[in-house]
């Protein structure tokens, strides 16, 4: 089937379980890819330069602004992070459609400069099992958590400005709707 090249923009608080549904949709369509973003935030254990982030130092990352490289960057719970634009092109060019994984703002600002984007929100269970989850995933220091709890009450009443919202309450479950969403986004519908 012939799709069409989108931007999917997958947005929602920290721990929602992001990262994990995009996997899945990743394992199930082909035509997909993640755009890597850059950041500044410390490398985690496991995390590799160029797979999930483009690694940069703060005088890069500024530097990188300059240059007017990204499509759109922020700073979150202390870091910098944004989108290459370079990382979007390329896909698009390619035929495929692009997944951003990006918080609230990001997304905004990917919205206006890209009308055609379709914005998926992840939507946690409720508030306490986002607290246990970012708790129980260990990758972050208790201030840290602190800091991203804070944008997550903001990124949560925010959510009715999305084009779509999933509930993460069950992966597979969760996965299949989103898997419905981009297929029924990307189809090209013929003549
Ligand atoms: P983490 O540090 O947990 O990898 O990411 C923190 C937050 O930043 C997550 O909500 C993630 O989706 C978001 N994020 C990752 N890359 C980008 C980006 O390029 N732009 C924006 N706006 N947010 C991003």
């Amino acid at each position: 089937m012939h799709r069409r090249a989108r931007v999917l923009i997958v947005s929602g608080p920290s721990g929602a379980g992001k990262g994990t549904l995009i996997e899945g949709l990743l394992r199930r369509f082909s035509f997909l890819t993640v755009a890597v973003s850059a950041t500044t935030r410390p490398q985690r254990p496991g995390e590799v330069d160029g797979r999930e982030y483009h690694f940069m130092t703060p005088d890069g990352f500024e530097a990188a602004v300059a240059e007017d490289r990204f499509l759109e960057h922020v700073v979150y719970a202390g870091h910098h992070y944004g989108t290459l634009r370079s990382e979007v092109d390329r896909h698009l060019a390619l035929g495929r459609s692009v997944v951003l994984e990006i918080e609230l703002r990001g997304a905004r600002a990917v919205r206006e400069a890209l009308p055609d984007a379709v914005s998926v929100f992840i939507e946690p269970p409720s508030f306490e099992e986002l607290v246990r989850r970012l708790k129980g995933r260990n990758t972050e220091a208790a201030a840290d958590i602190d800091r991203r709890l804070e944008e997550s009450r903001v990124e949560l009443a925010a959510m009715a400005e999305f084009d779509h919202r999933v509930l993460n309450d069950d992966v597979e479950r969760a996965v299949e709707e989103l898997a419905a969403i981009v297929d029924a986004e990307t189809r090209m519908e013929h003549a």
